[in-house]
């Protein structure tokens, strides 16, 4: 395909902001798309050379792709940076710098395959390098190309693309329908490589996509939590021999629930082949080089050639014995200043579950015999401790784990049905979180992403900034929909920050995806996860999130909001856009802050 064909669609995807026609649209480009260049295709949609988990960055500053496009449209770099600076897009620069410009008939593996060298480039003189491979390319494009190229090595697309959308739309076009979507949704939970999911499809059509399996060295989606008010809900809810029988009638067939300690770490997946070793984290980015002290004991503890293991690392004070707080934890997810950050703070990683061994996918494996064979692995030593579990049968034992858990300072406990699978990427009641809730504050936070702000009025104009306008994530229309104004306990450096970061990703409309009815000042891309606290989740008209109105009768069903939200922590280290909260958790715990006020 030509990259000026490609690039019309990406034209016509970054105009729209209905998320059926981008669906639509983009499955009309990916119908068009030969097996050769689908891969590519894809991995270029999402602004990538490679899947979001594979390290390889094209990562170019400013002032580099505004000296590549000087040279290559004549002018000079100040004059593209000037505009840059006016227009706040590169896009629009190399789009106005390069008018007139014929283009040519370079395809989209001939582009990918320079992006990928300029990729590769290191040592010496890579700034230059990369800048010149860049402008020469740039010389062969048309305007419109030129415009979606350079975002690519800026790292943002501005298409508003998510990873849902693009499984619609490949199953549009090459399944005719998204009938069997849920079959490419479970390779992506176990693969998480888009590229990888289309090449199969294209190649070998969707009895391919199904047998593709858990590969070490490519992230498997997290099995997440659902969340129970109380012991005796998760007791009366978890504790069946399978869900179908788990109405809570029937002391006869409880066969108990697994029982084991939160940790407030962060999550690392650990994959081992022969000698080397990779982790990721719950985004599913590589943090390998960040922790060399789990690397080395990955290699003397894990008995086996290859593993997959889930765990929960935290940071750890040597002298007083202590497993420090999460903020402490997070400061050891860092690109410099590694070896140092070990020595301060090291870690241990406490392994709750295996997901592959030498050869063998373990997901489909029941809970109780993931956890035996993790038995046999992990060699005891102190760096990597197998995770201790017990099986409960009655609420009053839960209640007095979740007290103990909480007066020894954790976080509460995790509970998992005995015989459930490990389902990558889903959030059901095979596991559930429990912990502590002082009374007239919901028992857990919210993960809100920051969809703009509203401008201040007084000390915080200074800022830009007066309430930020935030949003929770609809899973079953991949959209942003809004649930709150957070205006009050940010402190001035928190707006700093925000502000920082914001203006970095402001637009000049709502970003696809969005569906508010508050208009905020100004519009960023959702991509800035924050932790949010609040008193009680309430019904307003004036929000989005679950909002709807009945077909039948027209009756309007107001949206969920937040009373007295804060802000807790900034997530967006380890939780992009689609992992915050979802507007089904949101409609949970609506309704669990009622049957625990009962
Ligand atoms: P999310 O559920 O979206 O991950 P979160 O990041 O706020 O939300 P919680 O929901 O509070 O985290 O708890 C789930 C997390 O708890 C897991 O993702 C994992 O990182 C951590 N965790 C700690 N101990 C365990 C354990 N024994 N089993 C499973 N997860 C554990």
């Amino acid at each position: 395909m030509k990259f000026s064909d490609f690039s019309e669609y990406l034209e016509k995807l970054e105009a729209t902001s209905s998320r059926l026609l981008l669906i639509e649209i983009l499955s009309e480009l990916l119908k068009k798309t030969p097996a050769t260049e689908i891969e590519k295709i894809v991995y270029l949609i999402q602004g990538r050379i490679a899947p979001f988990f594979a390290p390889i960055e094209i990562g170019m500053a400013e002032k580099s792709v505004a000296a590549s496009i000087a040279i290559a449209y004549g002018g000079s770099k100040e004059d593209a940076t000037r505009l840059f600076n006016k227009l706040g897009d590169m896009g629009k620069v190399a789009f106005e710098l390069a008018a007139g410009s014929k283009g040519s008939e370079i395809t989209v593996s001939e582009v990918f395959e320079i992006l990928t060298q300029i990729a590769g480039t290191s040592g010496a003189g890579t700034v230059e390098k990369r800048q010149n491979l860049l402008s020469s390319l740039l010389s062969k494009l048309d305007p419109i190309s030129a415009k979606h190229l350079v975002r690519v090595p800026l790292g943002n697309t501005r298409l508003g693309i998510g990873d849902p959308t693009i499984l619609d739309a490949l199953a549009t076009a090459k399944l005719g329908d998204k009938s069997n979507r849920k079959l490419l949704e479970g390779a992506y939970n176990r693969t998480s490589d888009l590229g990888l999911i289309a090449k199969t499809l294209w190649d070998k059509g969707l009895p391919g996509v199904e047998r593709l399996e858990v590969r070490v060295g490519s992230p498997i989606r997290s099995e997440l939590c659902e969340r129970l008010p109380n012991a005796e809900k998760v007791i009366e809810k978890m504790s069946f021999d399978s869900p179908s029988t788990g109405s809570g009638q029937g002391a006869q067939d409880k066969v108990g629930v697994d029982v084991q300690l939160k940790y407030d770490g962060f999550r690392v997946q650990i994959h081992k082949e022969g000698q080397n070793v990779r982790m990721f984290s719950r985004n599913l980015e590589e943090m390998t080089h960040m922790f060399p002290e789990l690397i080395k004991a990955t290699l003397s503890q894990v008995k086996a050639d290859t593993a997959i293991l889930d765990t929960e690392a935290l940071a750890y004070n040597p002298q007083s014995e202590e497993f420090l707080p999460f903020q402490e934890t997070t400061k050891r997810r860092r690109k410099h200043g590694i070896e140092e950050a070990a020595l301060k703070l090291p870690l241990k990683a406490f392994v709750f579950d295996i997901l592959y061994k030498d050869g063998k996918q373990l997901l489909d494996e029941p809970l109780t015999k993931r956890m035996k064979i993790l038995d046999g692995v992990i060699k005891e030593d102190d760096v990597l401790i197998r995770t201790k579990n017990q099986t409960v049968k009655d609420p009053k034992t839960l209640s007095l784990l979740l007290e103990d858990a909480i007066s020894k300072g954790l976080e509460g406990l995790v509970v998992k049905r005995l015989e459930s699978p490990y389902e990558a990427g889903g959030r059901n009641f095979n596991w559930v979180k429990l912990k502590r809730h002082s009374d007239g504050e919901l028992s857990d936070t919210i993960d809100c992403v920051i969809l703009g702000y509203i401008s201040g009025r007084g000390k915080r104009t200074a800022f830009g900034a007066g309430a930020l306008l935030v949003g929770v994530y609809d899973k079953t229309k991949d959209e942003f929909v809004s649930i709150s104004r957070i205006g009050t306990g940010l402190t001035d450096e928190e707006w700093r920050e925000i502000h920082k970061r914001a203006d970095k990703i402001k637009l000049d409309h709502k970003p696809a995806r969005v569906n508010s009815l508050i208009a905020p000042s100004v519009w960023i891309e959702p991509e800035i996860v924050i932790e949010v606290l609040a008193d009680e989740i309430t019904r307003s008209p004036l929000h989005t999130a679950g909002a709807s109105t009945s077909s039948a009768s027209g009756e309007k069903t107001p949206g969920f909001a937040l009373r007295f939200p804060r802000l807790v922590s900034f997530r967006d280290k380890d939780k992009k856009a689609e992992d915050a909260t979802s507007v089904e958790e949101i409609k949970q715990l609506y309704e669990t802050q009622y049957s625990r006020q009962k």
